[in-house]
């Protein structure tokens, strides 16, 4: 039982995690887990056990892959700015850090695969808020890479109250409070997004507004799988080849994922693991959720892939999903 309650509270998110939270089951008991966590994460820095994962996932990518920790951040405040950049430097003397397009070059199979002497990390963003084109993708330029942005078409160029709106009853379903700070909720503009592909960013789909694919009707699928794409190309002038379905890993059917596939070259899941590019299927890449607030041993924690075990059993039943 104890067992447990310690590996579920790993499941957590982060402290002052801002996005939504479908799962409901794991609400319950939330502080004793928060506590599991934060003693689990403490005493794994405290043992240096991060440091020795990384030197095994350095091993590992050395003998075979190429392998890929795909990172998925949210908002990207300018109160958490200082905290992100040490976050980014620390990655950047662990990994190597891959811009969208040399990601998506990994999966053309009559390439020579890099020979890269650290394993490789990419930055995905998820829902498309200002915070992302005015604090990360700035800083990512600094360290010379670029981002991928997952945005949802009918949030981007909302303003004041229809954004706050917006963002709160289709982004955080947690009933919370607006907060007083509109950065926490306003999304990008279209002239935004359209600079970020510019400046060497790639943009991705999201659905057009955020919404789980679960029990919609043929044509809301499509609405939300192709049209939110059809918009995203619209502003950018560039083919979208990148889908991410929000919520929980839970959220993706047989007939969305047959609608991704035929509409779509990449399809990213909230789900944690590395993904080796040359066995793994681009159509499920996996995403280990790393916010730019996170404390230096909770960030250490996730990228050191110590959490990659406990997601086993549900990357294999949707690797199983796919197959059908
Ligand atoms: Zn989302």
């Amino acid at each position: 039982m104890l067992f447990r309650l310690v590996v579920t509270s790993l499941d957590l998110p982060g402290s002052r995690r801002t996005v939504h939270y479908n799962d409901d089951h794991r609400e319950r008991n939330s502080d004793l887990r928060r506590f599991l966590r934060t003693s689990v994460i403490q005493t794994v820095a405290s043992l240096h056990l991060d440091e020795v994962m990384l030197r095994r996932h350095r091993w590992r990518s050395s003998r075979g892959g190429p392998l890929v920790l795909v990172v998925e951040m949210h908002e990207t405040l300018r109160r958490d700015a200082g905290q992100l950049r040490r976050q980014l430097e620390w990655v950047a003397e662990r990994f190597t850090l891959i811009s969208p397009e040399t990601f998506f070059g990994l999966w053309d199979r009559t390439r020579t695969p890099p020979n890269w002497s650290k394993p490789a990390v990419l930055f995905t963003f998820d829902d498309g808020r200002e915070s992302n084109y005015t604090v990360v993708a700035p800083m990512l330029e600094s360290m010379g890479t670029r981002g991928l942005f997952f945005v949802v078409p009918e949030f981007i160029g909302l303003t004041a109250r229809d954004a706050r709106d917006f963002y709160y009853s289709r982004i955080d379903i947690r009933g919370l409070a607006p907060s007083e700070s509109e950065e926490q909720w306003m999304p990008m503009s279209p002239d935004q997004l359209v600079d970020l592909v510019r400046r060497g960013h790639s943009v991705g789909n999201h659905t057009l507004s955020h919404v789980s694919l679960s029990g919609l009707s043929p044509s809301e699928l499509r609405d939300q799988i192709e049209g939110g794409s059809e918009k995203i190309a619209f502003w950018t002038l560039r083919t979208v080849e990148a889908f991410a379905w929000p919520y929980s890993w839970t959220a993706m059917t047989q007939q969305s994922w047959d609608l991704v596939r035929a509409t779509h070259r990449f399809c990213f899941s909230p789900c944690p693991g590395t993904t080796d590019c040359s066995s793994d299927s681009p159509y499920l890449i996996w995403r280990t959720e790393i916010e730019a607030h996170y404390s230096d041993s909770e960030y250490r924690f996730m990228y050191s892939g110590l959490i990659n075990p406990i997601w086993a059993g549900r990357r294999r039943r949707l690797r199983a999903m796919l197959k059908t």
